[in-house]
This record gives C-alpha cells, structure tokens and sequence, in this order.
C-alpha cells in the first residue's frame, strides 16, 4: 500500500512523495524544489530512493541536483536525456520498473512538452497516475512545444485508464480551471458541485487534489470535446471556425483558455 504526501512548493507547485506503510523508503515525482523535501525526510526520517521526473521545465526538476546522492534513482524521459538531470533509468513508452514493490508504467503524454511522461501505477487500488503538467484538474497544460493534435491524443490516452484513478498534477490550478469550464458548460451540475467543493478547500487551505478520472471525465472540459454541449458551445464562440474533428475543437478550446 502506497501512502501519497502532498508537499507543497513554490506558488502553487506540489512535489508527491511516495512512501509504503512502515518502510522508511520513498520517492518523490518532480522536485522543483529540494527544501520541502529534505525538510520532510528529516522530520520522518525517511531515505530517498528515488526520483520521478514528468518533463525538462525547472519548477519541476530544480530541486534534483541537492537531493541527487548515491543510491538515489533518477527516472525520467530518454527523448529529453539533454534537458533533464543526469538519469539512472530512462524510459519511453510502455516501460515498466519498479518503485517500493510497485510496477510503474510509463505512458507518453507530448503536448505540453514533447518529451512529456506520465506514471501510472495499476497495482495499487485505486490506481495512482502522476501526469506533471498535462492533465491538470479541471484543466490541462499549455501547449509549449506539442501541437494540439499531439495534446488531444496524450488526453485521450489518459482519460482511456479506469475512472477510479487518483490524478496528481503537478499544480494546484483547480479554480481557475473550474472558472474557466463553467464558462464552457454553465449548465453541468457535478461541475457547479465540484466548483463548491474545492471553493471550499481552497478556503481552509487544502490542496484540491487528488482528482479522480472520473471526476475528470464529468467536468474537465478537455477531456469533453465530443460531448455536445462543448460542441454547441464552441460553435457558438466560434462560428467562422467550425471543428470538423475533436482535435480541432481541442486546439479552439485550448486558444480560448490561453486568452481568458
Ligand atoms: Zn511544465
């Protein structure tokens, strides 16, 4: 069993550290920051033994050099082997190793950056999926260096994992997400519902996170493009633009967001 710890960094960056029950071990996915997590091993006394990066951006790697010592495993893409830390594993599409007992999958997710990886641990009930900066809740990534083609099929890929899995992004960009999707879909109740609900953690200074696929799947307008009332909706904003396929309506959704 694999607890999860939400170490908050920078604005509104949160480095997961994964520990197994009595077992002094632990990773953490994309420190951009050393400080929250040398703070923590102190306090539980707890030995690095790995380290998960999602893709090259230095909120998310920052922190890799201070933690790096020996022993300490470096995971990360080998299309981005140039742009990220010194890796001791690295994985593309499809990869399995293993973390504290557990099997981890890589799955490549281009869109936000094109060497972008997600890790998704099916072992463990419910399933855990560590995405960086590509499914967000309520939202996903900007599109920095993959199209919106690339992006829409990365989302997709996602969204196809089993609905009960836990989603931890690497932001805490829920609000404004929330914000922005009712604007697409005023009208969709669990979205009206989850807005209060992470009003409301926000409010007592809680992490929204993590989300749920499933909850993704009901008010992520991201993962919605084929349901009608996007359809509608963007028709209606974009009336000289019709999308003809899905990723089309991704990349006017997405524009939309850029600019709002
Ligand atoms: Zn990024």
């Amino acid at each position: 069993m694999l607890d999860v710890i939400t170490l908050p960094a920078f604005n509104d960056n949160y480095i997961w550290l994964l520990k197994s029950r009595g077992d002094k071990r632990c990773w953490v996915v994309d420190p951009g920051e050393a400080e929250p997590v040398q703070h923590y091993l102190k306090t539980h006394e707890l030995t690095l033994e790995g380290i998960l990066l999602t893709h090259h951006h230095a909120d998310h790697i920052g922190g890799v050099a201070a933690l790096m010592k020996a022993g300490v495993t470096v995971v990360g893409s080998v299309q981005d082997v140039y742009r990220l830390p010194p890796l001791n594993l690295q994985v593309t599409q499809g990869d399995r190793f293993q973390l504290l007992g557990h099997t981890v999958q890589v799955l490549e997710v281009p869109g936000h950056t094109l060497g972008h990886i997600a890790y998704f641990i099916e072992d463990q009930h419910p399933p855990l999926l560590f995405c960086g900066d590509t499914l967000f809740a309520g939202g996903c990534g900007r599109l920095f260096e993959g199209t919106p083609e690339q992006m829409h099929a990365s989302l997709q890929a996602l969204a196809r994992l089993p609905d009960t899995t836990r989603v931890y992004p690497a932001h805490e960009y829920t609000l404004s997400n929330l914000k922005f999707a009712l604007q697409v879909e005023p009208d969709n109740l669990q979205l009206q519902q989850r807005m209060t609900e992470c009003q409301q953690l926000r409010d007592k200074g809680q992490p929204t996170l993590p989300s749920t696929l499933a909850d993704e799947k009901a008010t992520n307008p991201f993962l919605r493009i084929s349901q009608p009332t996007v359809v509608r909706c963007l028709a209606r904003r974009f009336p000289d633009q019709p999308a003809t396929a899905p990723a089309e309506g991704f990349a006017l959704l997405r524009g939309w967001k850029d600019k709002a």
